[in-house]
């Protein structure tokens, strides 16, 4: 009866939603392993729960005309879904990527429920963004892409109503041209946006949150294992935002970070990534990883196109942990293969949804310690939470209070997570405990607040 239930909702989303993969993918993830509280409580079907949570609150979707260097006009789409609000403002990362399209912000959106549900903070699911690619352009098309985005974005969100923030392709740079532009045409200096400059509202280790975060979840899990991040060799696919920092946290519990990639190739540096080095490649001159092996003679450079046949050389590294930390299905069948073979005891999702069902599926018949996006990283839009709160109160924490509150706040995430796993006879299958977690939060509040 369940499984029936759940496969029609999944039938009515393919033929209302159709070509949207990557939400398909997340929907049957979280509505198939949240069955033993489905079981365990039929007031969620009664109240119809399930249907009404697969479809946003509202999708906006808008033109973005932009000029150009050469003073051509360029036109991108814009899109914003804000996915639920029953437990607070929405809240949700923008993305410029080049993929970016209804499905993937959906997925994200909808991911973006329960891990927001699982920090315990009063916030709601979106997400956003646009097909921008940002790569090549010059900081002042990227301002003007900025400026027009806001134009239309500006009339649908607010501090107590939606705060996005950065994701792929949306750093410090962006969220400043953003900012300007929403109070140059509001008026307002408010906490409408989280990411920003240390200077002017931003909150210190905000930038961090997300990699440092991962890491503190990936130790309390081994650490119910009785294991720990010392002298473990990891491999951290990205090097953006999340993978650094990841790697730089690494460092400090006595880990090494031996790999990481983009969307060119992968780096492979035996005896520990430069993080110094890297920062300046891909932070500062906005270079490839190529960059990097010319900085460091003793590092291995492999370009995309060398890459094992349907698998991602990151994966084929030997290592302890693997830190997926750059894209949606980065991690598939091939290379789980790879790196159960070599290994590898635990995979620690840093970016959404960064591995494939079936991967996952390997991983945990294989034994192989997962720890599921939602919860791994969701520091950093706990730390986002936690600059709202600070703009609403017009203080500024230091870093070591702010990195303080977000440690407790991923050791709180785990052990919700572990707890509901156990609770519900998954025995610390984290994806179960994780969905279980974060649904019920949500679910619940959606009965309390009425048919709306
Ligand atoms: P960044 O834009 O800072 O970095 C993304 C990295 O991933 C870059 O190194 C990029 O390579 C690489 N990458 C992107 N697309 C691909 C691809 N198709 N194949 C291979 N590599 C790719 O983004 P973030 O670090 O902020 O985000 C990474 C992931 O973490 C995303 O899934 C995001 O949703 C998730 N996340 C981010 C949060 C945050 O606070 N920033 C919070 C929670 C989740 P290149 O440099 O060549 O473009």
């Amino acid at each position: 009866m369940i499984d029936s239930k759940i496969s029609d909702i999944l039938q009515d989303i393919k033929e209302s939603s159709p070509g949207q993969n990557e939400f398909y993918q997340a929907v049957e993830e979280v509505l198939f392993s949240i069955k033993p509280l489905l079981k365990y409580d039929n007031k969620y079907l009664d109240n119809n729960i399930l249907s009404r949570i697969v479809v946003p609150e509202r999708t906006i979707i808008f033109r973005v005309n932009w000029l150009d260097d050469k003073g051509v006009v360029n036109t991108n789409l814009g899109y914003r879904v804000q996915f639920n609000s029953v437990i607070g403002p929405y809240k949700g990362g923008l993305r410029f990527h080049e993929s970016v399209n209804l499905g993937i912000v959906k997925f994200l959106g909808f991911e973006q429920i329960f891990k927001n549900a699982l920090t315990n903070l009063p916030i709601g699911g979106a997400k956003g963004g646009s097909n921008f690619n940002p790569k090549g352009k010059s900081d002042n098309e990227i301002m003007k892409f900025c400026q027009s985005f806001m134009t239309e974005l500006y009339k649908y969100i607010g501090k107590n109503r939606d705060v996005p923030a950065g994701d792929i392709g949306v750093g410090s740079r962006e969220i400043g041209y953003l900012f300007g532009q929403y109070k140059k045409i509001t008026g307002d200096f408010d906490g409408v946006l989280t990411g920003k400059g240390i200077n002017w509202g931003g909150s210190f280790a905000r930038k961090e949150a997300t990699g440092y975060g991962s890491v503190y979840f990936a130790k309390e899990h081994l650490a119910v294992y009785g294991d720990s991040l010392e002298d473990k060799d990891c491999v951290v696919s990205g090097s953006g935002n999340v993978s650094i920092y990841t790697m730089k946290k690494l460092y400090e519990f006595g880990a090494k970070p031996i790999a990481c990639s983009d969307s060119r190739g992968t780096i492979y540096h035996k005896k520990g990534i430069d993080i110094a080095s890297l920062i300046s490649v891909k932070e500062v001159h906005r270079d490839s990883l190529e960059a990097y092996a010319k900085l460091h003679h003793d590092a291995k450079y492999i370009d995309t196109a060398h890459y094992p046949s349907g698998g991602h050389a990151i994966w084929h590294i030997p290592c302890d942990l693997a830190f997926p930390s750059a894209t949606q299905n980065e991690l598939n069948l091939i290379d789980a293969k790879e790196l159960v073979k070599n290994g590898c005891i635990l995979v620690n999702e840093g970016a959404n949804m960064p591995t494939t069902p079936d991967a996952i599926e390997y991983l945990l018949n294989s034994g192989v310690k997962f720890s599921p996006a939602k919860a791994a990283n969701a520091g950093g839009v706990a730390t986002s939470q936690l600059e709202m709160s600070q703009n609403a109160s017009m203080t500024q924490w230091n870093f070591e209070e702010v990195d303080i509150k977000l440690h407790q706040i991923m050791k709180n995430i785990f052990k919700t997570a572990y707890g509901s796993s156990k609770e519900y006879g998954a025995d610390g299958n984290l994806i179960v405990g994780a969905n279980i977690a974060g649904f019920k939060k949500v679910a619940s509040a959606m009965i309390d607040q009425g048919v709306i």
